[in-house]
């Protein structure tokens, strides 16, 4: 099995972390160059029953110019085509006008949408599920998945998750 994936969210809320736990430092450093408005491989995971190629998606918030309409344009398109998309947050944050920002921007998308909340290090078990359910009435996600991706909580599962979409 073989797929594409994408990993969006706001600034900050691990998605770099999260690439480098399951691919390594190396792309780390890669992804960390300054956006471009073309869509990138950001590092591939190669694991014995499947291989999962990580594409970024740069641009995906209110653009503030033209230059930024067009990243958004561009990773809009791009999104209709990959197998998952990730959309990471953070579990210690409140839904903000951010996240609502990139739902409203996938709605009539038809690619299957993994809600991610990380940081789960950080938050009691009964603010995790409060979180749940906020993010649940804003959108109908195919899967909700809980990780730390520092810790590597859970991370395992996810990637066992994605394997079933591809
Ligand atoms: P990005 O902007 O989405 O790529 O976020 P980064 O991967 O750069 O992470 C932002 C900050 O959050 C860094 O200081 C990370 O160490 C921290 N971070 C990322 N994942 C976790 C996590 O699962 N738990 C905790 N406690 N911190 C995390
Ligand atoms: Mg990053």
């Amino acid at each position: 099995k073989s797929g594409f994936i994408s990993i969006i969210g706001r600034p900050n809320v691990g998605k770099s972390t999260f690439l480098n736990r399951v691919i390594g430092q190396k792309i780390a450093i890669m992804s960390d160059k300054p956006q471009t408005t073309r869509n990138k491989v950001q590092g591939v995971l190669t694991q014995d029953a499947s291989q999962m190629v990580f594409i970024d998606t740069p641009g995906i918030h209110k653009p503030k110019h033209k230059l930024g309409e067009f990243m958004l344009k561009v990773s809009k398109n791009t999104l209709r085509e990959v197998d998952v998309i990730m959309f990471m947050v953070n579990a210690t944050q409140k839904l903000g006008k951010g996240d609502q920002f990139i739902l409203e921007m996938l709605e009539g998308n038809e690619t299957p949408v993994f809600l991610v909340i990380n940081k789960i290090d950080q938050v009691h078990p009964d603010n995790l599920l409060h979180t749940i359910e906020d993010y649940k009435a804003e959108y109908d996600f195919a899967e909700i998945i809980p990780i730390s991706a520092l810790d590597g909580n859970n991370v395992d599962r996810l990637l066992e998750t994605i394997e079933n979409y591809l």
